[in-house]
């Protein structure tokens, strides 16, 4: 089944626009991605498991729902077929990521906006770090294993799992401990799973962009960092307590707080965004199309070390419904990253651009 979104014969643009729909998985940005298609005047389908059907119905933005038992059935022709039967653009995000690998991503037969194949480079700990080096981003440094750590280390799972389980070790006998905890879990089946980096002192700061490949343009569309469980809460128990409690905090995502960074770091930003977008329209064809996020620490030194990045659009751009400090110096509207996303595909329909953006 072909979606035939990309032989639409009419020149009429509003035309184009009915044709084509709008879709993404119920979780992570979906009622932002799908109120910004809204406002851009696309058909919104919401592909939602039944559990949460009742609360997205509140939403009268969506137009149509697909609905499943559970997001992995996205990989049935069944669930491809309806989708390319109602002319829908996937708009990938944290959860399709969370619940496909990228063989399953990359085998899908529906047009996804962005760039399908740099979702392998974000899931995949090694390829992540050979693009951020290229990019010449400063990045912590990897540790090899766990007789290597020599100072404050932070270990990670593989895979969009929203900081849950991350631990910090200092010497290999907190990383094993650290690392039974997980098997104990059943979040690992081996410590081999694991990854480790150097820890970076100082405050997280996430840079969200948007590269449009029709216009070579790049926008710093806001600026977040993340309210994290337990970390962010571990202020509120006295030192004295903490060390008596033994208390062992893990780094899983439960908001994120909007953020202004001081205006002679912005010019920093830009160039870093500018070189991702460059090294990866070389490295993974057709490039970082879309929106990405670039995730990191700045230290008391104003340096900013990238230890992540999102090729895609992040949930921290939920704060930005209504536009933010950021979007509004580009923009005379309120424009959120759904709303930049459908203008893309928008642009894209009116000069027969569409498979510069979906891959
Ligand atoms: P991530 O899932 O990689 O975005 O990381 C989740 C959280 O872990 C971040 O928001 C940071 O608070 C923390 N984090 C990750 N990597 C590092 C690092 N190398 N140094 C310091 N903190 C980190």
């Amino acid at each position: 089944m072909v979606n035939t979104i990309f032989d639409s014969k009419t020149n009429d643009d509003k035309e184009k626009n009915r044709k084509c729909s709008i879709t993404t998985l119920s979780s992570h940005c979906s009622l932002q991605v799908l109120k910004g298609a809204k406002d851009e005047g696309f058909k919104t389908i919401l592909i939602c498991e039944e559990k949460r059907l009742k609360f997205y119905k509140r939403f009268k933005f969506i137009d149509d729902f697909i609905i499943l038992n559970n997001f992995r059935e996205i990989v049935h022709g069944r669930i491809q077929n309806e989708i390319n039967q109602k002319n829908a653009i996937l708009i990938p995000h944290g959860t399709l990521i969370s619940s496909l690998n990228s063989e399953e991503i990359e085998k899908l037969n529906i047009p996804i906006f962005g760039n399908k194949w740099i979702l392998r480079w974000e899931s995949d700990r090694l390829l992540k770090q050979k693009l951020m080096e290229e990019s010449l981003l400063n990045t912590p440094k990897p540790v090899k294993n766990k007789f290597e750590i020599k100072n404050l280390s932070i270990v990670k799972l593989n895979g969009a799992a929203g900081g849950k389980g991350y631990f910090l070790a200092w010497d290999k006998k907190s990383f094993e401990s650290g690392a039974s905890n997980l098997i104990n879990q059943k979040m690992i089946k081996d410590e081999d799973e694991l990854y480790i980096q150097e820890f970076i002192m100082g405050v997280p700061v996430y840079f969200q962009f948007f590269y449009s490949p029709i216009t070579d343009n790049i926008e710093l569309l806001g600026i977040d960092r993340r309210y994290e469980s337990d970390i962010d809460g571990i202020g509120r128990i006295p030192s004295t307590t903490q060390l008596n409690a033994v208390i062992e905090p893990t780094y899983q995502v439960i908001g994120n707080f909007p953020l202004v960074l001081r205006e002679s770091l912005l010019y920093e930003a830009y160039e870093m965004g500018e070189r991702f977008v460059k090294v990866s329209k070389k490295m993974i064809s057709p490039g970082m199309n879309g929106p990405f996020c670039l995730e990191g620490v700045y230290d008391r030194n104003g340096k900013f070390t990238t230890f992540e990045f999102s090729a895609r659009i992040v949930a921290g751009t939920n704060l930005y419904v209504g536009g933010s400090p950021y979007s509004d110096l580009l923009y005379d509207e309120p424009m959120s990253m759904g709303k930049r996303i459908a203008k893309e595909i928008k642009l894209a329909l009116q000069t027969d651009n569409l498979s510069k953006i979906v891959t």
